[in-house]
């Protein structure tokens, strides 16, 4: 039987976790890095580039912190947070690429292109959909965030660990657990948070930073779109859709619309939650949220070719914001049904 290319490269993607300790001691190691996450980034991947950037700084390393978006406006306060740029147009030579909370190297996005030789591939992630993708490969599902897997490595490993640190640490988990609410969160995530608030931050203040300070644009687009909610599957999925011309229209960037989908997923009754947008590129970005593991929504997406968690996960289909509507709202039904046998 013959193997393709794509089988080999398979089955030559480690399957076990590289320790700590081993990605520890490459850290040591080598000399210059490159830290990136992932395409529209959330809290926790901003949060843990900023950290990483800062602990491997305090090791006397070279260290580039690229994201594709570069320093979202909303997060700009995160101490340490002008150390994230925008990938340079000519590509750059590094010992060691950090990937950290991307679930598939395409992901990545424009970071990829700018990076020339490369001698080792680090993935840090805790997406259970990862394909394992690089040379040191370390994916915990049972971590809430990418945020607490670097609290882990920075404290059993002695490296670098200090308020600043702290803070962007807390803010990638805080982000990513629904504020210490959904279900991953364990008992370790609050000896995490607590260790980190003994470091000296501020938690009132960094949660008013993070949940109490949206810009008023925000508000009007969830006005909008919830004049365009609908209800599908007896009601217990939810849905609304941003059309390009209508975000175009109220002048909302990108990352005004982050978390809007957790006030249909917070309805009494809703299992699934779905945000469509329209993007420039003829592709629709699907956000998709649950409230029961029965409804498996990273399931659905990787059937869009997308992936995530359990309870929530996305994916980038090509179509019409109707034609991707009509076809993902039939999927997140058919979950539903088939929870019922
Ligand atoms: P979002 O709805 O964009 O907040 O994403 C929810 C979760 O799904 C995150 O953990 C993402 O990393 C993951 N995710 C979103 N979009 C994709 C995609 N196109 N491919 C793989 N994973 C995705
Ligand atoms: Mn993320
Ligand atoms: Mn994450």
């Amino acid at each position: 039987m013959s193997t393709t290319i794509a089988e080999a490269a398979s089955a030559a993607l480690p399957l076990t976790n590289t320790s700590l300790a081993e990605i520890a001691a490459a850290l040591r190691r080598y000399d210059s890095f490159a830290v990136i996450s992932h395409v529209r980034p959330d809290g926790d991947a901003l949060g843990s580039q900023i950290a990483m950037g800062l602990a491997l700084r305090n090791m006397g390393k070279k260290v580039r912190v690229w994201n594709e978006e570069g320093l979202l406006e909303k997060f700009s306060f995160l101490p340490g947070g002008e150390i994230v740029s925008l990938p340079p147009h000519t590509k750059e030579d590094v010992d060691v690429v950090l990937a950290l909370d991307t679930a598939t190297r395409q992901r990545l996005g424009t970071p990829l292109d700018s990076l020339g030789e490369t001698r080792l591939w680090i993935n840090i992630d805790h997406h259970a959909s990862n394909p394992r993708y690089g040379d040191l490969v370390h994916i915990d599902p049972t971590a809430p965030a990418t945020g607490q897997i670097l609290f882990e490595l920075l404290q059993s490993q002695d490296l670098p660990l200090d308020e600043r640190i702290a803070e962007n640490l807390f803010a990638a988990i805080s982000t990513d657990t629904g504020s210490f609410q959904y279900p991953n969160t364990t008992a370790r995530t609050f000896e995490i948070a607590a260790a980190i608030l003994r470091c000296g931050i501020k938690v009132g203040r960094l949660s008013q930073q993070l949940y109490e300070s949206y810009p008023r644009r925000r508000i009007e687009l969830l006005r909008v779109l919830l004049d365009r909610m609908r209800f599908d599957g007896e009601g217990k999925v939810a849905s609304f859709s941003l059309p390009l011309a209508t975000a175009n229209e109220l002048g909302v960037i990108p990352e005004d619309n982050e978390g809007l989908i957790d006030h249909l997923r917070a309805i009494q009754g809703v299992i699934i939650a779905i945000f469509f947008e329209e993007l420039a590129d003829g592709k629709i970005r699907v956000s998709m949220r649950s409230k029961d593991e029965r409804a498996d929504v990273c399931a659905i997406c990787l059937s869009f070719k997308g992936g995530g968690h359990k309870l929530a996960a996305g994916a980038r289909v090509p179509g019409t914001l109707e034609e991707v509507e009509e076809k993902v709202i039939a999927a997140a039904v058919a979950s539903i049904e088939a929870m019922k046998s």
